[in-house]
């Protein structure tokens, strides 16, 4: 059990490719974005 939270603390912190801003609670299957970045229509 302990592993897991170990496994969650050490995940290093997404960035968006974009513009560089931290991306928080965000799936990948966007790429690497944060919500400015990611509107499909601006
Ligand atoms: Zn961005």
């Amino acid at each position: 059990m302990m592993n897991i939270i170990e496994f969650f603390r050490n995940l290093p912190q997404k960035k968006c490719s974009k513009c560089g801003n931290n991306i928080i609670e965000k799936a990948d299957c966007y790429g690497n974005l944060c919500d400015n970045c990611d509107h499909p229509a601006r």
